[in-house]
């Protein structure tokens, strides 16, 4: 049996399981719908901003963890590119515009590990910042600021993860490591790829 789900989310078809990729999986039973159910997965991303030695964290005003801080990040959307949900999900919860400039880091945690039951891989960016103030005018923050990795030890609830990306971006060297490749990467629409040095670093 299928499981919890019995039709096809794609044709409405009854669901069964077929072999694929070397395990059962959920699967239409319409050979021309092709619908194989491979997991449940999803994207977070997140970035580290820094001016003057402190870094951007905003206090979380919607539960989980409502009141703990974190670097701001949020889901990327299914049609959303990467490079512009991170800039957005920095804009909407800190008022703060700044640009990619490379990655911090990722997590993987498989399904079930941090909650939710989906598979999700948290992309943290470094980001340049270009201007405003941090603000808590969103009605998801509560708190929003620039601040030293000392002062955030006197701040009860940062987490754990923000840390680390906070202290891996700030102890990294200017020069990019895996970066945004707009000019020597494949270029397809809705394609965004990263490679190490960045920009058509292999012309160079
Ligand atoms: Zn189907």
């Amino acid at each position: 049996m299928p499981g919890p789900w019995r039709y096809c989310p794609n044709c409405s078809m009854p669901l069964t399981t077929k072999m694929e990729g070397g395990r059962e999986r959920i699967a239409c039973a319409d050979e021309d719908c092709g619908f194989i159910h491979f997991g449940n997965f999803s994207i977070g991303c997140a970035g580290v901003v820094i001016r003057d030695g402190k870094a951007l964290i905003i206090q979380r005003g919607i539960e989980p963890f409502r009141g703990s801080w974190q670097i701001p990040g949020g889901y990327v959307e299914a049609d959303e590119p990467i490079l512009e949900a991170v800039e957005r999900e920095v804009r909407e919860e800190s008022g703060v515009i700044a640009k990619v400039r490379d990655v911090v880091g990722f997590r993987h945690s498989v399904g079930g590990s941090i909650g939710g039951p989906a598979t999700n891989i948290y992309l943290v960016f470094r980001l340049d910042y270009l201007s405003g103030e941090p603000s808590d005018a969103d009605s998801e923050v509560m708190g929003a600021g620039f601040f030293t990795l000392e002062e955030m030890e006197a701040i009860p609830g940062v987490q754990g993860l923000s840390k680390w990306a906070i202290r891996k971006a700030m102890a990294a060297d200017a020069s990019p490591g895996l970066a945004p490749d707009s000019l020597g990467g494949p270029q397809r629409p809705g394609f965004s790829v990263f490679g190490l040095g960045g920009m058509g670093f292999e012309q160079a």
